[in-house]
């Protein structure tokens, strides 16, 4: 069987308008042969909603129930995808997750899949017929709803692709491809023709949205390679695959940058050795993620000044923990909600000299400070001030020559 799986993201989908034209492309995929699986998000906005109601009920709403609650968009983006089919003549219907199942594994809302039954969807692919899957959405070894992280629906459709074996993975959203840096935040963005899995995971990690960071994840490591493209216009897109398969490698593959990060400085904190350990052990015990970090040098006193970096989403958590730690001492918390994460990513920068320095000076030369830096073997990082990040995009998309 010639499989192909189709997913479409929230705005492809986020009017009836939008949904006839989805159901258009799924026809023409159809009449040339193919078995199409369509992996389908909810309506844009859907699960924002539903997110919001969920906050409005309490603040500690029960993690099985939120599952059961921000899912149930896709349920109605899949109905109406099918429905439409139907109306124009194709055998088509919706299949929640449960009905298949796609069984995860790991914790509610950041559930990874685990295993698909393929039977009943083979059947129904053998008797004609286009099913339309709920992305997101998946079903836990005690039978409850589980859902696999915002933007998760592009981790559902990559592990159709590999359970059913499928010639294709076709990621359709409302930008033409993985594009340099985020093209509605910089004009001169360009779109990229193929990039390693490698330098997605880290974009994708690193703030571009446009792929979940767990889809690429099961991507590279299941070998399933994926298509991104429009829903809007039939434009070729970009291509996500593994390294070898790529013969030039610029020196800087694309840009990111952060809205949702939050810095904290512990002022004072007596030089001596475990006091790291004390500050982020309670942090781990609370699943909260430390980002970057920097301990200046001890002065004559044996003081230091801790700097790091959280989800501003568990800035409040992570202020309460600091302040309870009895096992460290510090003369002061300063804590800044005005920074940004600003990286370059590319595997270039494992051969090429010099690259580290050439971000610092474009940042200089612009009067930009940095705050905090972090790198890896592909990409650097570096906080900056939040109010500098389109200046800071700009410098170095040139700096780097991605824009031509
Ligand atoms: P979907 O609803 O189709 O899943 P998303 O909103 O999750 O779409 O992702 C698409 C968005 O990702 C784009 O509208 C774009 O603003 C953003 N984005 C961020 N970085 C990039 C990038 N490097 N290339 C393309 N899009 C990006
Ligand atoms: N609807 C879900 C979300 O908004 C999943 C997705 O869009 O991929 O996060
Ligand atoms: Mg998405």
């Amino acid at each position: 069987m010639k499989i192909v799986v189709l997913k479409f993201g929230g705005t492809s989908v986020g009017t009836t308008e939008r949904i006839k034209k989805v159901a258009n492309i799924i026809a023409g995929y159809a009449k040339k042969g193919f078995k199409v699986i369509v992996v389908s998000s909810a309506m844009s906005g859907a699960t924002n909603d539903l997110i919001k109601k969920s906050r409005d009920i309490s603040n500690d709403f029960n993690s099985s129930e939120y599952d059961v609650l921000v899912s149930a968009g896709e349920q109605i983006s899949c109905a109406l995808i099918s429905g439409r089919l139907n109306h124009i003549g194709y055998k088509s219907r919706s299949w929640m997750s449960w009905q298949i199942p796609i069984l995860t594994k790991g914790e509610y809302c950041s559930s990874r899949i685990s295993k698909i039954n393929k039977k009943k969807i083979i059947d129904y692919l053998k008797s004609g017929g286009i099913p339309v899957i709920t992305g997101f959405q998946g079903v836990n070894n005690d039978s409850r709803i589980t859902t696999l992280g915002r933007g998760g629906s592009d981790a559902s459709a990559i592990m159709c692709a590999k359970f059913f074996n499928a010639k294709k993975c076709i990621i359709f959203t409302d930008v033409e491809g993985v594009y340099t840096t985020d093209p509605n935040n910089l004009k001169k963005a360009k779109k990229i023709k193929v990039i390693s899995y490698e330098e997605m995971l880290e974009m994708a990690s690193l703030g571009a949205k446009v792929m979940q960071p767990n889809s690429i994840q099961d991507a590279r490591l299941n070998r399933v390679e994926i298509d991104v493209k429009s829903s809007f216009v039939n434009k070729k897109g970009t291509l996500i695959t593994k390294r070898k398969n790529i013969l030039r490698n610029r020196t800087i593959t694309g840009l990111t940058s952060t809205k949702n990060d939050a810095k904290l400085t512990l002022v004072g904190v007596k030089d001596k050795p475990g006091v790291a350990a004390s500050v982020f052990r309670p942090l781990s015990q609370n699943q909260i993620n430390v980002d970057m970090v920097v301990q200046t040098s001890s002065t004559q006193n044996r003081e230091t000044d801790i700097t790091f970096t959280v989800k501003s989403d568990e800035l409040s958590k992570t202020i309460r923990l600091v302040k309870q730690n009895k096992k460290i001492k510090y003369r002061d918390l300063i804590v800044n909600k005005d920074v940004s994460k600003i990286s370059i990513i590319g595997v270039g920068m494992i051969t090429t000299p010099g690259v580290t320095y050439r971000m610092f000076q474009t940042l200089a030369n612009k009067r930009i400070n940095i705050l905090v830096i972090s790198t890896s073997e592909i990409k650097i990082s570096v906080l900056i001030n939040k109010k500098n990040i389109k200046k800071a995009l700009a410098a170095l998309h040139k700096e780097f020559k991605l824009n031509s």
